[in-house]
């Protein structure tokens, strides 16, 4: 399934925009709530000096996807939003067929700001619908109501957006089996192709992590979750939304290809606060301080060269998200060794059970595996090889 495989020296970018309305009680990503525009066109400035910076290491480069995530990108003024990508095309050789995304919020954006963005050149949008209950999105502290993700939708496909994806959440406060089959139901009535749903994590120092500490609010047990999540599985796969990666379903086709980079462990560049990279094998990341950021101060809090045991235990990691699992011939090609005789004694148990695959030289998480796989992943890289 590797889109990227073919592609001599791609290359992909992210850039964060760090801008949100409101908080979300779960959320830890890096975001500031506001919308202070003169904040926002310093931010995109610093952006597009990185971006002018860094090309020449990248001058023999493709650029196959580009990635706006957030925070909301889609708060910034969508002439501001188009001139970062702007300036992405006029630093960098971008290929023909490059995927561009957006991430945007329901209510951020209208159907003119879509056609803006549409025009600019973004083909691909990542919606947060996470609910369709109201409740729901209260409990989570999401500002939209359901009919908001619907007019962005549609909105954003009369602008020409024909690539959508949506989010969505389980294990929900509130939530049960049937509201997450309704919203899924509701969902797959819009004209999405593709989709992530994503298990609710109470992070720590977030609100709504305390709230459930403290006994405030409830959220649903192990088993009622679990049935979310298959459920979820089994709906999506009738409604044509086939699952490629533990948390992730599409349309034959539409599959995100910027995240199949990090699954695979291909190049990218990550700007703007909080981003990370991994090029030209090291691994770099940023800090969340805007005002330095935007200073010019070098935020890079993390840089790493990781040796051959990291790339293999990150190699075992993030292919066995996806459903097609570890290409046992490609891991000996890579790492002179037999992926099976290496792995077997820790692996046969889970195969066993039914929670692995083994077939055409691939091994492979089936869904219950998925369901368990945080307890695969830390047997099998505590595996001495
Ligand atoms: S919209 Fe996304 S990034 Fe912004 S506060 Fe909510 S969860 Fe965080």
């Amino acid at each position: 399934m590797d889109p990227n495989k073919t592609a001599a020296k791609s290359v992909g970018l992210y850039l964060h925009i760090p801008f949100c309305r409101s908080k979300c009680l779960y959320c830890d990503f890096c975001s500031f709530v506001g919308k202070d525009e003169e904040k926002m066109r310093l931010y995109t400035a610093a952006l597009c000096r990185d971006l002018a910076q860094y090309a020449p290491r990248l001058r023999d480069h493709t650029v196959d996807t580009v990635y706006f995530g957030g925070g909301t990108p889609t708060l910034l003024p969508p002439a501001l939003l188009a001139s970062v990508l702007d300036c992405v095309f006029s630093h960098y050789l971008i290929s023909a067929d490059a995927e561009i995304t957006a991430e945007c919020n329901p209510a951020t954006a209208d159907e003119a700001a879509f056609s803006v963005l549409r025009r600019a050149g973004f083909n691909r949008l990542s919606i947060g619908v996470q609910s369709a209950n109201s409740d729901e999105l209260r409990a989570i502290g999401r500002r939209h109501r359901f009919s908001d993700a619907e007019r962005t939708v549609w909105q954003a496909k009369r602008a020409g957006f024909d690539n959508l994806s949506a989010d969505v959440m389980f294990g929900l406060p509130l939530q049960t089996k049937e509201s997450y089959l309704h919203t899924l139901e509701q969902v797959c009535a819009l004209p999405v192709t593709h989709l992530s749903a994503y298990a609710l994590t109470l992070e720590e120092g977030t609100p709504l992590c305390r709230l459930v500490d403290e006994g405030r609010v409830q959220i649903p047990d192990e088993e009622e979750t679990e049935a979310m999540y298959f459920g979820g599985i089994e709906y999506l796969k009738s409604r044509g939304l086939a699952q490629y990666e533990i948390s992730n379903f599409a349309r034959a086709g539409y599959e995100s290809r910027h995240n199949l980079k990090y699954w695979y462990g291909h190049p990218y560049l990550g700007l703007g606060v909080a981003a990370h990279s991994d090029l030209f094998g090291e691994r770099f990341g940023n800090s969340y301080e805007i005002d330095a950021y935007i200073s010019g101060e070098d935020v890079t809090e993390e840089r790493s060269r990781p040796d051959e045991r990291e790339r293999k235990n990150e190699y075992l990691m993030l292919r066995l998200r996806l459903c097609e699992g570890i290409d046992e011939g490609e891991f000996s090609d890579l790492f002179g060794a037999s992926f099976w005789e290496s792995y077997k004694e820790c692996l046969t148990p889970y195969l066993e059970r039914g929670y692995l695959i083994r077939k055409d030289g691939r091994c492979a998480m089936t869904p219950r595996g998925f369901y368990i796989s945080n307890h695969i992943l830390s047997d099998l890289l505590d595996f001495p090889d």
